[in-house]
């Protein structure tokens, strides 16, 4: 006979696809709202991710928001100060980019996307990496290959 172990089963108001600073962040702000938060990733992080690094300045207002502003600007970084648009005559326009705290940063994605992640994670979103979703189902549960037992609210299969 074999053995048969039972996990309790774990119930969660929102699934999300994908730890990126998408995912991540939005799992940050349920958990900030008291909501369970269940990020299914595929990798394991730190990952690569093909981008150009580049960091909108609009985007501090967001990191301030998670509390993550000041260890974001302490990774490694390159400060871009202009943008130059080149025409295909040759005719230039840069353009100045914010200075200081709120500048436009480089910050490599592995890092960056690692430090939103664990932010998700200490806010109490529960994230399963090497977890690939096949398919969001019929019913709206996601189906994944993960043996983890799992369900979700009402609410989070609407
Ligand atoms: C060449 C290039 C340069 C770019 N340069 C810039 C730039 O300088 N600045 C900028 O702001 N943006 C840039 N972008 C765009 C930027 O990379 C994306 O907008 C950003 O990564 C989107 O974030 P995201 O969280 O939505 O997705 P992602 O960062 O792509 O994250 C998605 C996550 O979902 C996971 N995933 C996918 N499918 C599944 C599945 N079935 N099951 C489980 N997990 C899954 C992936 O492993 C991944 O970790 C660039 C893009 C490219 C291609």
């Amino acid at each position: 006979m074999t053995d048969c172990i039972e996990r309790p089963m774990e119930t969660f108001d929102v699934a999300i696809v994908g730890a990126g600073p998408a995912g991540s962040s939005c799992a940050a702000f349920c958990a900030l709202d008291g909501l369970r938060a269940l990020v299914l990733e595929r990798e394991k992080f730190p990952r690569e991710k093909v981008c150009g690094d580049c960091l909108n300045p609009s985007s501090w207002g967001v990191l301030r928001r998670l509390g993550i502003a000041d260890r974001a600007r302490q990774l490694p970084h390159a400060i871009l100060s202009t943008v130059e648009f080149i025409a295909i005559g040759g005719q230039k326009v840069i353009v100045g980019l914010p200075s200081g705290e709120e500048s436009l940063r480089a910050i490599k994605r592995s890092l960056f996307d690692a430090l939103v992640m664990s932010r998700a994670r200490d806010l109490g979103a529960q994230i399963h990496e090497e977890t690939t979703v096949k398919s969001a189902g019929r019913s709206g549960r996601p189906q994944f290959d993960s043996g983890a037992p799992l369900q979700f609210t009402p609410a989070a299969r609407a």
